[in-house]
């Protein structure tokens, strides 16, 4: 009697084991399934940083680079939750001319911060680059927000459109036209393959522009929009593979 009752325990404790470490395994696969899913990694570089500030603000001569590296990290936040890996190029006020900066001069620090860059979107990876600048113009009345490219890459091309389509909502909102993207010469749009687009969020040499790029909740949804532009390419291209 003692013996049956030793059969049925070991065979009902088996079945338990076999059923626990079926629905572990059940919800662990369903888990692995969605990270292998959001693998893809977008690289955002926040322009500038260190000693070179980029452009600043007429009014309140707030610095390019530390907006720059706001709206990096707001960024970094809405392509998150969409579940996709960001790399930052830098994700603080500093240069990247690493410990040998000291014995460099400006150009040099430039140069090494440029190479530094490119670098790690290199190592990255990524489905695409996105890069963040203010803009700056002699005459004050210019503004909006607008995005250029490397000619010669089909897929940056289609990459600055969806973004630039996507931040015409605010364009006619607030600049009350829409504005084109554009080719555009710089380094680190021209100097890698991966597609990518410069993001101009913005003039700093128009006040009304200069307000905005410093309030938080218009950062929030140009970010949005920016975001909105990168998934609709990168769903696009998706469906073309
Ligand atoms: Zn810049």
């Amino acid at each position: 009697m003692i013996l049956i009752y030793k059969k049925k325990f070991i065979i009902l404790s088996v079945c338990l084991i076999f059923f626990v470490c079926g629905v572990m395994s059940f919800f662990y696969g369903i888990k692995t399934a969605t990270l292998i899913l959001r693998e893809e990694i977008i690289v955002i570089d926040a322009g500038h940083g260190g000693i070179d500030g980029g452009v600043s603000g007429t009014i309140t001569k707030a610095k390019e680079s530390d907006l720059n590296l706001k709206y990096a990290i707001s960024l970094k936040n809405v392509f998150e939750k969409q579940g996709y890996r960001i790399v930052l190029t830098r994700s603080t006020e500093d240069g990247l001319y690493g410990t040998a900066a000291a014995y460099l001069n400006e150009d040099s620090r430039k140069s090494q911060d440029m190479k530094r860059r490119k670098e790690i979107i290199n190592q990255a990876e990524p489905v695409c680059v996105l890069s963040v600048h203010m803009n700056f113009f002699g005459k004050s009345s210019a503004r909006g927000a607008q995005v250029f490219y490397n000619s010669s890459n089909p897929e940056s091309k289609r990459l600055a459109t969806a973004v630039q389509n996507k931040i015409n909502n605010l364009n006619e909102e607030y600049v009350g036209r829409k504005i084109t993207q554009l080719p555009g010469d710089y380094y680190i749009v021209k100097s890698i393959e991966y597609p990518s687009c410069i993001v101009e969020c913005g003039f700093l040499s128009n006040p009304e522009d200069e307000k905005l790029l410093l309030n938080a909740d218009y950062r929030e949804r140009l970010v949005y929009e920016i975001g909105n532009g990168v998934l609709m390419y990168l769903k696009t291209r998706e469906l073309q593979s």
